[in-house]
């Protein structure tokens, strides 16, 4: 028998923002394999499952891309239901493709469920759209995380060139980060959010410019955090400011400005 894998964005962290069909599939699955990210309320749907904590995380030994991938064509040899679940959406900056590589390789089924992405989920929290008519007609997701031996990727130019940024695993390095893009001609006023455990209890969130993005993420940030910039924000955060506490944001903790 060959079983089938499905690769399952977990969404955010609230494991009420799961899709039925990732539900369904936790519910069905023989064995499931997570990140750190994932919540125990989440991982725990998959009731009659085996659960493998395949989680990233800094200070952590956590096994390699290379060995998770083995252990994904190993699983789908023995089991019908093998389901990979993987933090916000499994296709933005999740590494699905080289476990979808390496299925392809095996000759494995795969599936892929969409998931909540952080980005929304911050920008659902907030109450701001990232698009707006006339101001915001584009937006952008990127990452300054580079792996080991790979090329330095220009992510500034994306930035740049999108009326909206969204950067993921970004807030450990917010000074290089408002450095390169102040270098490149962004305006220092440029609006920034930095929201940190999106969509969970412990949500933290900050607003500022370009210029105060290091000192955001030095109070908030050690949790998975999300940067978010761009025009849009602006008139976005003057409303939030004037209707605080009647937004979900400034209903479950503020918006602190730094
Ligand atoms: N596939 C995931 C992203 C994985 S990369 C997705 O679609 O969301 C991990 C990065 O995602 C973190 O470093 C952080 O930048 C962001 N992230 C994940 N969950 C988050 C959350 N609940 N709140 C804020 N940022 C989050």
């Amino acid at each position: 028998m060959t079983g089938k894998v499905y690769l399952v964005g977990a969404g955010p962290g609230a494991p009420d923002l799961l899709t039925l069909r990732a539900a369904r599939l936790l519910e069905a699955a023989d064995v499931v394999f997570y990140d750190a990210l994932a919540h125990p309320d989440t991982v725990a749907l998959a009731r009659a499952a085996t659960h493998v904590c395949v989680g990233k995380r800094h200070g952590r030994i956590s096994p390699s891309q290379g060995a998770i991938n083995r252990a994904l064509v190993r699983a789908a040899r023995r089991c019908r239901t093998v389901v990979r679940l993987k933090g916000g959406d499994p296709m933005l900056f999740g590494r699905a493709h080289e476990e979808i590589q390496a299925l392809d390789r095996a000759g494995i089924a795969w599936e892929v469920v969409p998931g909540v992405t952080a980005a929304l989920a911050a920008s659902a929290e907030l109450g701001i759209s990232l698009t707006r008519r006339g101001v915001s007609r584009s937006v952008t997701f990127v990452t300054p995380a580079v792996g080991d031996g790979e090329p330095r990727a220009d992510w500034p130019s994306a930035v740049l060139a999108a009326d909206t940024a969204a950067i993921y695993m970004g807030a450990g390095q917010a000074d290089r980060i408002a450095a390169a893009l102040l270098a490149r001609g962004l305006s220092h006023d440029t609006p920034v959010v930095l929201m940190e455990e999106a969509s969970l209890p412990g949500r933290n969130a900050g607003w500022g410019t370009l210029a105060s993005l290091p000192r955001l993420a030095a109070r908030w940030g050690h949790a998975p955090a999300i940067i978010l910039i761009g025009r849009v924000l602006e008139e976005a955060l003057e409303e939030a400011r004037r209707d605080h506490g009647r937004r979900p944001a400034a209903a479950a903790s503020p918006l602190v400005p730094v």
